[in-house]
């Protein structure tokens, strides 16, 4: 399998493992693969006996094929063994009627980009040593939370590879700020930053497109690399668990081999989602794609109206993970759709003048596969209290905007079809908000919510968020937006 550009009409092929380390194409282009790897239903039969990890090496290597079978087992093994996941990496759950919530928060920092982040680092690794590149890798990341603790865990002591992150001092919560101030592992680094999450996010691109910062870099045996889900590597084992969703509904005999359910998926930055989209197109039986936006709802007006725009209100949410109005993976589907010239043409019209249109056509095409729907605050506390009392199932307030959606989905067309709904986080990660919703009454603090919310449900709270205010604080640093490159530096040296 090679990889092109989104953007280049001639098509200059990469390999897996340069896509891997690269990460963006030279154009600014994503890497996408030069087809879609078709899965037969009897390949899909065969599937449903496999273990994850035995199915991750083999969906992985239909698009990583500089990786072997055993490479890729090997790896799996080492991200997805009960150290990572204690109990499996993806759990099925039937909630009511017809509707199943995917848990894809099991791992290491009870979110789903543990899936990803977990491997990543190996896929690094291998990919390093067959691109040939001598250098170490240093992985710059700018976090508004989630990301930023799930990169720590994932990199933590990978020989090879150092990794920094940034994050905004006062734009976490204190318990994001606490599981990133704790991490351990000797390759890594944490810094608070005075500012925003797009003034840290502007300064970290500033350092990887300057030629000064890298060459610099480069003197001390280093080439910048990202985490972030522009790179195929960390698309890719997404696609996984929702192979693995279908196979279990087809081994539990709650659908037949062949039939279509839906998938519902709670976006921001349109990776997870595109992930399902990959899979369908795979062939498995998917027949809607429900994309769920929280008040940011760029995208439920995309799939409304066919114009993209990122000229609006930007709203703080209670489901911050999703708060974006440039969902960077959207340009993998105007590819799909309209191929390189278009996709380029519709990205310079977002950069210049912050929208575009596509063409009917297209956007009929986009229709048969997506419907997008959108929650605000009101509608996500709602929504988790509903699900809470009515069938005694707690989810968090991103896994809320998805339930929202498919309520919505539902009431709106009479659509039966079995849905898996993308479950992103575990509730207690978000549980002052999560308490508040099912109380009204607000705990004073995140580390009381874990505490309340707890006492409220009779759950426990998860080992990793556990305790997590009596464990040692490693990193304390705190840096102005402008000393971000400073700190780098200091780091490397
Ligand atoms: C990152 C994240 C999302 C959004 O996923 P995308 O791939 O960016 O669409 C949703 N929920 C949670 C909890 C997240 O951390």
């Amino acid at each position: 399998m090679r990889f092109q550009s989104t953007r280049d009409a001639d098509a200059k092929k990469y390999s897996s493992a340069e896509v891997i380390v690269k990460g963006l194409a030279d154009d600014g282009g994503l890497f996408v693969p030069e087809y879609i790897p078709r899965l037969t239903i009897s390949d899909i039969e065969d599937m449903t006996s496999l273990s994850y990890i035995e199915l991750a090496a083999r969906v992985l290597g239909l698009f990583l094929s500089d990786h072997t079978y055993d490479e890729l087992y090997s790896d799996c093994s080492l991200a997805y063994g009960k150290t990572n996941f204690p109990s499996d990496v993806c759990e099925l759950r039937e909630i009511c009627d017809d509707t199943y919530s995917l848990e894809l928060w099991h791992g290491p920092t009870c979110a789903f980009k543990d899936v990803a982040l977990t491997l990543m680092p190996h896929l690094l690794v291998r990919s390093m040593k067959k691109a040939g590149d001598e250098r170490n890798a240093l992985i710059l990341v700018a976090t508004s939370g989630d990301t930023g603790k799930a990169a720590l865990e994932g990199y933590k002591d990978i020989e090879g590879i150092k990794l920094a992150v940034f994050y905004p001092k006062n734009g976490v919560s204190a318990v994001q700020k606490l599981q990133m101030a704790t991490q351990t592992g000797d390759n890594l680094y944490a810094c608070g930053v005075e500012g925003n999450f797009d003034d840290i996010q502007t300064a970290v691109k500033q350092i990887f497109s300057s030629p000064e910062s890298a060459l610099e870099i480069s003197k001390q045996g280093y080439f910048l690399s990202s985490a972030n889900s522009i790179n195929f590597g960390r698309l890719a084992p997404q696609i996984v668990y929702y192979v693995k969703a279908y196979c279990d509904l087809v081994r539990g005999g709650i659908i037949a081999l062949g039939d279509e359910i839906n998938v519902c998926v709670p976006t921001g930055n349109f990776g997870n989602i595109l992930a399902a989209y990959i899979a369908k197109l795979m062939g498995i039986p998917i027949k809607k794609l429900i994309c769920a936006s929280n008040s940011n709802n760029v995208l439920t007006d995309f799939f409304s109206s066919g114009r993209y725009d990122r000229n609006r209100q930007f709203y703080t949410t209670i489901s911050p993970s999703m708060d974006i109005l440039i969902s960077s993976n959207l340009e993998r589907l105007i590819y799909l759709i309209s191929g390189p010239e278009k996709t380029a043409r519709y990205m310079r019209s977002l950069s210049e003048v912050g929208y575009y249109q596509i063409s009917d056509d297209e956007k009929d095409e986009i229709d048969r596969s997506f419907v997008g729907y959108c929650a605000d605050e009101d509608r996500i506390r709602a929504t988790i209290k509903k699900y809470y009392d009515r069938y005694g199932y707690l989810m968090d307030t991103h896994t809320a905007v998805a339930f929202s959606a498919i309520d919505d989905h539902r009431s709106q067309t009479g659509d039966r079809t079995k849905v898996v709904v993308a479950s992103t986080a575990s509730p207690y990660k978000f549980a002052a908000d999560v308490y508040a919703a099912l109380t009204g009454d607000t705990a004073e603090g995140s580390i009381e919510a874990l505490r309340l919310l707890s006492e409220l449900t009779k759950s426990e709270i998860p080992e990793p968020l556990r305790d997590i205010d009596k464990k040692k604080i490693r990193f304390s640093d705190c840096a102005s937006k402008e000393s971000i490159y400073e700190r780098v530096m200091e780091f490397i040296k």
